[in-house]
């Protein structure tokens, strides 16, 4: 029998028992009709912590009270704006403080941490990803590659799901590192594939790809906090990730990088300068030659934006007041609760194509409809839902765990189960 109820009772039992369930009035959310949309898209875009209106005034009126002097004299000082976010990002991502840095956007970050650790050589040039990746993340790889004049076709590795399946076989990753071997320059993968949620074990895929001789990069745009991550622990050697989804900093916000210390410490490791990676101490002698500062913050090039990291320094508040591990814990009932509700709505044919052990995925559901997937979203959409549709067929819903409710999963059941 199952822990779940199908009923509106059960899922307001649920809520009235979840101690994270304040956190969700720390949220603005989208109108629709007059209620609060039943919001799914975190994965996209995260919602609105409440007391960014608030710090964000708070920083213009800092500029307007000191000018240039804010540089040092504001509430938080703009001179050391990112080091405020270090020891929140490490906690989230499970690294040291110094191995993390909040910085430019993922992308832009994705192609630095590259120039860092994709140095192919005429033997050892072949990169691993992962087929199906966000397209942002096959450019960065592709134009890589060209820039170091290699074929696309020829050093681009990507593991597909076999033949009929929708998820990776964790198996025929390890075993195309190791059938890679020497050939292979770096494995760059997803933390969880934007598009099935499918979660990789990024410990097994480090190991494996530093046994072939190889880089370990992640991109973990859909796993920061979402999931439990380790890397320092699973020796990772970088990682980088934007904070607009999960991490509810706003369209475009600023995003985050990770480099393992052992690198990060390491001046013989190459990096692009800029002045603010530059010691702090030397910064403003301006003079010739530059001494990489400590860490994953040697990697800056420009000065903090520091108006893009306000919603940054409002959302991470919110997640340390709140806690990854409890925020996990119930991520796994809402989903859970989530799949259960799915699996009894008779009206609809599409086939759940995210891994059903929770322990392979995040807060994720990704529904591929055999038909009329359009319309349903379409139609969910006219009743309040606000969720993703990705081409061709698919689906995405997100329950958050810091401000979505059972009764809002209940509620995406109900409005399903009439379309
Ligand atoms: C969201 C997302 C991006 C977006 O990149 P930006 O540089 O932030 O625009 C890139 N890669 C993955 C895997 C994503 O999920």
């Amino acid at each position: 029998m199952s822990q779940f109820e199908a009923t509106l009772d059960f899922a307001r039992k649920m809520d009235a028992q979840d101690v994270l369930a304040p956190f969700r009035n720390q949220f603005r959310f989208p109108q629709h009709d007059g209620y609060n949309a039943y919001y799914f898209c975190g994965n996209s875009l995260g919602l609105q912590p409440v007391t960014v209106e608030k710090l964000m005034v708070e920083e213009l009126n800092d500029w307007a009270k000191y000018g240039v002097e804010g540089h040092f004299n504001a509430k938080y000082p703009w001179f050391s704006y990112h080091h405020f976010f270090a020891e929140r990002l490490a906690e989230i991502v499970g690294a040291n403080k110094d191995e993390v840095v909040a910085m430019n956007t993922l992308t832009v970050n994705l192609h630095l941490l590259m120039l860092s650790f994709y140095r192919p050589t005429k033997t050892r040039y072949k990169i691993i990803m992962e087929a199906g990746a966000f397209p942002s993340d096959m450019y960065a790889v592709e134009t890589q590659v060209r820039m170091f004049g290699y074929d696309p076709a020829d050093a681009i590795i990507e593991i597909e799901p076999r033949e009929g399946a929708h998820i990776i076989e964790e198996a025929d990753i390890l075993s195309a590192i190791e059938a890679a071997g020497e050939s292979l320059a770096l494995v760059m993968f997803g933390g969880v594939n934007y598009y099935t949620g499918q979660l990789f074990d990024l410990k097994k895929i480090t190991e494996a790809a530093h046994k072939a001789g190889a880089y370990a990069g992640f991109d973990l745009a859909h796993a920061v906090g979402n999931v439990e991550l380790k890397l320092h622990d699973w020796n990772c050697d970088f990682a980088c990730w934007c904070s607009y989804k999960y991490l509810n900093s706003g369209p475009g916000g600023v995003g985050g990088a990770f480099v393992h210390e052992r690198h990060g410490d390491n001046p013989e490791v190459f990096r692009l300068a800029g002045w603010w990676g530059n010691d702090e101490k030397v910064r403003f002698q301006m003079k010739k030659g530059f001494h990489p500062q400590k860490g994953a913050a040697s990697w800056q090039m420009s000065n903090a934006p520091v108006f893009n990291m306000v919603a940054h320094n409002a959302s991470l508040e919110i997640f340390k007041e709140a806690g990854l591990p409890a925020l996990i814990a119930k991520s796994k009932q809402l989903t859970g609760y989530l799949e259960y509700l799915l699996k009894q709505l008779n009206n609809l044919s599409f086939t759940v194509i995210t891994p059903e052990d929770p322990t392979r995925r995040g807060c994720q559901i990704s529904m591929l409809f055999n038909a009329k997937g359009r319309e349903v979203f379409e139609a969910i959409t006219a009743k309040g839902v606000i969720a993703d549709w990705r081409e061709p067929n698919v689906i995405r819903v997100a329950p958050v765990p810091l401000y979505n409710s059972f009764e809002d999963v209940y509620r995406l059941y109900e409005v399903m189960k009439t379309v």
